[in-house]
């Protein structure tokens, strides 16, 4: 019955559209493979079209066309982008359900794209991204809301670094943002201290979940296949064609971290290759043989915590409000959820990195330890000063995957593909931090663009 599922699948996206019958098959299968015992599942139905290739690894091997790692917001798009041209996607994530990382540990901002050097990946991605993402939600109903932000400056020695961001702003395309007095922002925001600020209207929230959930629908119903309890551990290579190794996310788990070799379950051979691990990016490149180290860029991971609000009746703030950007980050800001949330963060806390298998399994530290909220109280009363002491709860925290370190200068996004590395087929994409979220639809435009024969 599954074979039978599994090949009626494959048939149907040769490239002819799917009856809605067929869909509803589609929509079905997944439901199944979306289900804790899923790798089971897939691998079941993977051995039982097993190629006759020669291998080293005594182990079922499946051809695929497009095979995504990760489905965080990125890849998902990206899998979504590549289904909505008729190929055939494959999305193996090693958690039990998509977006648990990073994608659902932000800020969920849409940026206007302000900040980040002029034509670089993240100036061009976030502003197309972020009309994109407009453009989206509201075609499908998505909760978000264009709510304007306030880069604030706190005292005059700040007013030189926020007509630079103004100016950059303006050079980078972002629409309407202009400098206005302390006075009219402290009036548009009376719980506000600013001396200037520049208003950018065209940033704004979105319910990034909602956003997942429905990209991930449309890529379902465009026949992909999401495989959840599976992670991808490495690949090596066969003359041209990449193979990839794949493994139960479960089996990983009693891995006892000395030995760096680890065998798979299941060896895919995709025609292209989107490797989104996130965080694991770096890590897992470095476990394809075949691929050269030095294209492969060093690993840094900044912990940002989050503080909500509590003992306040009403929500202190309508609009975003920022200070002066420090290293590493924004600064500390003033978020606000779709339900008038106000939380505040992130701040930027450098960690180490962890052994390749425990970033597989997501085994960061998240913790937010209450005795940094003495760390906020100063900072946010610089723009607020009317915050009560005792008013801020350890909220939740996410880690940038940053390709500099403390001190150096911010790196942009890295989207690499065989003009870099060599390999056909494999596309890698590292240190997708902010705005990787407002850009997610622009990355994936990009890689289907120029990276689909
Ligand atoms: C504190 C913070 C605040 C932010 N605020 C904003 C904001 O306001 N606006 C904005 O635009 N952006 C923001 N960002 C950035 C944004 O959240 C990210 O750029 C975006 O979520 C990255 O998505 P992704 O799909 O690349 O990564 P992820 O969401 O991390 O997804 C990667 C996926 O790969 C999976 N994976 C890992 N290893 C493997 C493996 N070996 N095999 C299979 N699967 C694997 C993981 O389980 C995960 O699900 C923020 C980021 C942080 C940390």
């Amino acid at each position: 019955m599954l074979k039978l599922t599994f090949q009626s699948f494959r048939r149907s996206s040769k490239g002819f559209a799917l009856s809605s019958s067929r869909r509803s098959d589609a929509r079905f299968k997944w439901k199944r493979l979306h289900s804790p015992s899923n790798f089971m599942v897939m691998r079941s139905m993977m051995s039982s079209t097993q190629t006759a290739t020669t291998t080293s690894y005594s182990v079922p091997r499946e051809k695929v066309d497009c095979l995504v790692i990760g489905a965080g917001v990125v890849g998902i798009a990206i899998a979504r982008a590549l289904a909505l041209k008729g190929r055939e996607v494959f999305v193996v994530e090693s958690g039990s359900t998509f977006g648990t990382v990073t994608s659902s540990r932000n800020s969920e901002v849409i940026h206007a794209g302000i900040y980040y050097p002029r034509n670089s990946l993240k100036a061009i991605f976030c502003s197309r991204g972020r009309d994109m993402l407009y453009d989206y939600c509201t075609k499908h109903d998505i909760p978000h809301k264009q709510i304007g932000k306030l880069i604030v400056a706190t005292r005059s020695s700040e007013i030189p670094k926020l007509n630079d961001i103004l100016n950059h702003g303006i050079q980078n395309g972002v629409d309407s943002l202009r400098m206005i007095e302390g006075i009219e922002a402290m009036k548009m925001e009376p719980e506000l201290q600013c001396v200037k600020a520049v208003l950018s209207p065209v940033s704004g929230i979105v319910d990034s979940h909602s956003l997942m959930l429905a990209l991930v629908g449309e890529a379902e119903s465009h026949r992909t296949i999401f495989t959840y309890n599976s992670a991808v551990i490495g690949g090596h290579l066969e003359g041209n064609q990449i193979c990839v190794h794949v493994s139960e996310t479960n089996s990983l788990k009693e891995w006892n971290g000395t030995s760096t070799a680890l065998n798979p379950d299941l060896v895919l051979l995709p025609n292209l290759i989107v490797n989104s691990a996130g965080l694991s990016a770096p890590a897992l490149a470095k476990r394809f043989t075949g691929l050269p180290s030095e294209v492969i860029p060093s690993a840094y991971y900044a912990r940002g915590c989050y503080f909500t609000l509590s003992n306040t009746k009403t929500t202190p703030f309508q609009h975003l409000i920022y200070p002066i950007p420090e290293d590493g980050g924004l600064g500390v800001h003033v978020t606000l959820d779709l339900n008038g949330q106000v939380k505040f963060g992130p701040d930027v806390e450098w960690i180490d990195s962890i052994d390749d298998i425990s970033s597989f399994l997501n085994k960061f530290d998240y913790s937010v330890h209450a005795n940094r909220a003495e760390r906020f109280y100063p900072e946010i009363r610089k723009y607020y000063p009317n915050l009560k002491d005792g008013s801020l709860e350890p909220g939740y925290s996410g880690i940038r995957p940053k390709l500099s370190g403390p001190g150096q200068p911010p790196v942009d996004f890295v989207i690499q593909g065989e003009n870099i590395h060599g390999i056909p087929g494999l596309v890698n994409l590292f240190g997708i931090e902010s705005p990787g979220l407002t850009s997610s639809l622009a990355i994936a435009e990009y890689i289907v663009t120029r990276f689909l024969g």
